[in-house]
């Protein structure tokens, strides 16, 4: 289906609330990675205008909750209709900016770090591929996201490939992230999200470790809601990208991906 199809749709569906019953007991967790808009088109960033579009959508049809909030109602097997929770991956210096939107909004988000690319000139090779610049955020930013009342979750050292790397390697990736933001912020940190996150990339024996190491969830990056009790350490997380030409699209695919 096209998709300005599926925008109006969806726009038809969420204005009449006809989305009501049909997320019911169903959340959401999305994911974003940069908001910049020097990378028009790149599959990870979104532009400024389009973050702020996701918000006003997410604030008008969702409960956005903390994660540690979802996870409990998992746990509990509570109501979580219409739960959405905000979560961005690897820790891009424009994180810093795209928090300060959402302390305006006052709405929470998870922010999952992979520690050895804070404060680097580090460029991965997805950004290498784009020929972009990558830029982080500092340790005082990682700080102040704390200190604004923002979660913050482990993301591995180095960002590896669980789906490859194993043993004390992968235990000093998933272990040593969290140490790392401990020291560097002084919070408990018991969040975890594998990188890449597609089904082949984290192995039975590494989401074990991470279970082990007394993290609470290690949520994918691909597709689904989340169900009425759900395990927390393979829940989906939708990531949004300029793929999506309105919320509308982004609502009706999640509709359509139960
Ligand atoms: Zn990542």
């Amino acid at each position: 289906m096209k998709r300005r199809i599926k925008a109006l749709l969806g726009r038809a569906i969420f204005a009449s609330r006809a989305y009501r019953p049909l997320f019911r007991n169903k959340a959401v967790i999305v994911l974003f990675h940069r908001i910049d808009d020097r990378y028009p088109g790149d599959p990870i960033t979104c532009s400024t205008a389009q973050f702020r579009e996701f918000c006003t959508f997410f604030h008008r049809y969702f409960t956005v909750v903390p994660f540690h909030v979802l996870i409990a109602k998992l746990e509990r097997g509570d109501d979580i209709s219409r739960h959405l929770v905000i979560t961005f991956d690897d820790g891009y210096r424009d994180n810093r900016r795209a928090a300060d939107e959402l302390l305006r909004r006052r709405m929470p988000a998870c922010f999952f770090i992979a520690t050895e690319f804070i404060g680097s000139d580090r460029v991965p090779w997805w950004d290498a591929k784009s020929g972009i610049v990558s830029e982080w955020m500092s340790w005082a930013d990682v700080r102040s996201l704390s200190d604004d009342g923002f979660e913050l979750g482990a993301h591995t050292k180095n960002h590896v490939d669980l789906g490859v790397v194993s043993g004390a390697e992968a235990v000093e990736e998933i272990v040593g992230s969290a140490r790392r933001l401990v020291a560097e912020t002084g919070i408990p940190i018991d969040l975890f999200s594998y990188p890449y996150g597609r089904p082949h990339q984290i192995t039975e024996e590494n989401r074990k470790i991470v279970r082990k190491a007394g993290f609470v969830c290690c949520p994918s990056a691909y597709g689904g809601t989340v169900g009425k009790g759900n395990d927390p350490f393979r829940i989906c997380r939708t990531p949004i990208s300029p793929w999506h030409i309105s919320p509308y699209q982004f609502g009706f695919e999640a509709l359509l991906s139960q």
